[in-house]
């Protein structure tokens, strides 16, 4: 049997239950899906970690509390002190939950904007929230983007837990990246684990530079375009990433119109209700097995639900305005009820 948890501490007050120790105790050990429809499609296994299954409600539950222990175990946050961090989404959400659950406050630094204009501003309060922190008395700012407490999180928990839910038999494991942590983090593990055959993928939204990184062996060009995705897509190499993009095998750029696609496909065929970033996973997922042919098994990250993105994912209007309103196939159309 798994551990409840390999971040969280064991249960310990003196009875016998399975009952995890609170919030973060319920933290991983997600259960992997076999994606039917696009396995048998494809000849492969195509496997995702439901992440949305998370206390917090997505992957990002993992690295908060990563990042956590590690400024609690370096002395850097002591009991009352403050968490400070500059996320537009699933991490500050993750942080919150993760400090009332230990007793610190918790302050987030965010744009009141949408989209392309967030993506902008992101190293703007990335870089308020750092001298917040350096100006509070016992704050910390956890640096989500380059503190590798982060991708340390995902090789002890996400990657592990991959590696025993498919028996040791992952030939590839590929997912989009925002802070890099999953990727790098699990990617590692698995690459480690399996002396190397297991090959990690990169997937890139529109508007990201990864992917011509990698292709072009390592030139950074100037971001451009933008994507209905959240929480992915990246202007430069964090230290996250860092700690694995040398043995990154190879990557994908999947346009939003695939993304959205299969989003609502994902709903229809599976009941899965997923954010954009978990559909865009899934499509790369795809890709790959039919690059690599039958027979592999394919990992992935279903990094949250729908129900943060609803208004705009499943609404008509805001299809529209994406252009993105044909994307998605008429059997299919009723979903957007908004
Ligand atoms: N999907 C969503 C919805 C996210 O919020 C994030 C985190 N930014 C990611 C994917 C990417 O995860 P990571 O930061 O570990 O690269």
């Amino acid at each position: 049997m798994m551990q409840a948890s390999l971040l969280g501490k064991a249960f310990s007050r003196g009875f016998t239950s399975r009952a995890v120790d609170g919030f973060t105790g319920a933290i991983g050990n997600t259960p992997l899906i076999y994606l039917k429809k696009w396995s048998e499609k494809t000849g492969c296994n195509i496997v995702a970690k439901a992440e949305f299954q998370n206390p917090g409600g997505s992957v990002k539950d993992r690295a908060a509390l990563g990042v956590i222990r590690d400024a609690e175990e370096r002395g850097l946050l002591k009991p009352g002190g403050t968490v400070v961090e500059g996320t537009a989404g699933n991490t500050g959400i993750g942080l919150a939950h993760v400090c009332r659950a230990r007793g610190y406050d918790c302050v987030i630094f965010m744009p009141n904007t949408q989209s392309q204009e967030k993506i902008d501003l992101l190293p703007n309060y990335n870089h308020q929230a750092r001298d917040f922190a350096k100006n509070l008395p016992n704050a910390v700012w956890t640096d989500q983007f380059d503190n590798v407490a982060n991708a340390k999180a995902h090789y002890l928990t996400t990657g592990p837990e991959i590696w025993e839910q498919t028996d040791g038999k992952v030939d590839a494991f590929i997912c989009a990246t925002g802070t890099g942590g999953t990727l790098a983090g699990a990617g590692k593990y698995l690459k480690e684990k399996s002396d190397g055959k297991t090959q990690i993928w990169l997937a890139d939204p529109p508007g990201s530079v990864l992917h011509s990184y990698i292709q072009s062996g390592g030139k950074l060009v100037e971001r451009t375009g933008s994507s209905i995705t959240e929480g992915i897509g990246q202007g430069r190499i964090t230290n996250n990433l860092a700690t694995l993009v040398n043995d990154i095998d190879g990557s994908l750029n999947i346009p939003d119109e695939k993304s959205i696609s299969v989003l609502y496909d994902l709903l229809d065929t599976e009941g899965l209700y997923l954010g954009a970033s978990s559909s865009l996973n899934v499509v790369a997922a795809i890709e790959l097995a039919q690059k690599l042919g039958p027979g592999k098994t394919i990992a992935t990250i279903l990094c949250d639900g729908a129900y943060r993105y609803q208004s705009r994912l499943f609404s008509k209007k805001w299809l529209q305005s994406k252009g993105l309103q044909d994307a998605i196939p008429d059997h299919l159309k009723h979903y957007a009820v908004l």
